[in-house]
């Protein structure tokens, strides 16, 4: 069970969502109910049905943005609530996700501990996948979220591919802590930017489990998906 062991959850909310152009950063664009989209992320992770699986929640924000973000996160709380932190992104993603990672370690995070990294543009992550990934980032060391393409992907030189072995990547992605932390820094001295964290640690020699998740965890993306 991932309880025994320590579970952080890292959102990464440090991009300004350049593609939706909204003249701010796209998480904090408000959906059903009037919470913003990084509120309503942060809180999939503290809801009753996950309730007791994260220990801390780090939240990285664009730099600039961190007290609006702040507020986003953790106004209106009750006194249960577990208060996200909220540290400054990086440039890119990964950038993001290593600061996220190094406050971890700078604390004296545990080793074997789990860390959960989901992109804060997914607010419809279902408790559901977020305890099957932990459950399984708990047992293997590595597991990420994944739905079956719906689309025949055709290769430009390799022609059709095989559909019934591809998925659509998403997050949340499941990791012992030292595992990722380690892949994370090798890639960033070797100058390796992957477009998931699940490629850092198959190219640290850790092949991450799939964990079927929902095809309504979309990552908001462009002004259609608001719809
Ligand atoms: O740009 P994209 O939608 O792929 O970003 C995925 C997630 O990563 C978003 O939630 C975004 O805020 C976050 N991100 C980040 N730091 C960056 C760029 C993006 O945390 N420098």
């Amino acid at each position: 069970m991932y309880k025994n062991r320590k579970t952080a959850v890292i959102i990464c909310a440090g991009g300004i969502g350049e593609r939706m152009d909204a003249g701010k950063p796209k998480q904090f664009i408000e959906i059903d109910g009037g919470n913003s989209i990084i509120r309503k992320t942060v809180d999939a992770f503290r809801s009753e049905a996950v309730r007791g699986l994260a220990d801390i929640i780090v939240v990285t924000a664009p730099s600039g943005f961190e007290e609006e973000t702040e507020k986003l996160v953790n106004d209106g709380g009750n006194e249960a609530f577990l208060r996200a932190e909220v540290i400054t992104g990086g440039k890119e993603r990964q950038d993001s996700v290593m600061n996220a990672l190094r406050y971890l370690d700078g604390f004296g995070f545990e080793d074997d501990g789990i860390v959960l990294i989901h992109d804060g543009a997914r607010p419809f992550v279902t408790a559901e996948t977020i305890r099957n990934v932990a459950e399984k980032a708990f047992d293997e060391g590595a597991a990420i979220a994944a739905v079956p393409v719906k689309d025949t992907i055709r290769d430009r030189d390799l022609g059709t591919l095989d559909r019934s072995r591809l998925y659509s990547v998403q997050t949340p992605q499941g990791f012992r802590f030292r595992l990722i932390y380690d892949a994370a820094r090798k890639a960033s001295e070797d100058g390796f930017t992957g477009t998931d964290d699940g490629s850092l640690a198959e190219r640290a020699g850790v092949m991450p489990v799939i964990v079927e998740g929902s095809y309504g965890n979309i990552k908001i993306t462009t002004p259609e998906d608001l719809k």
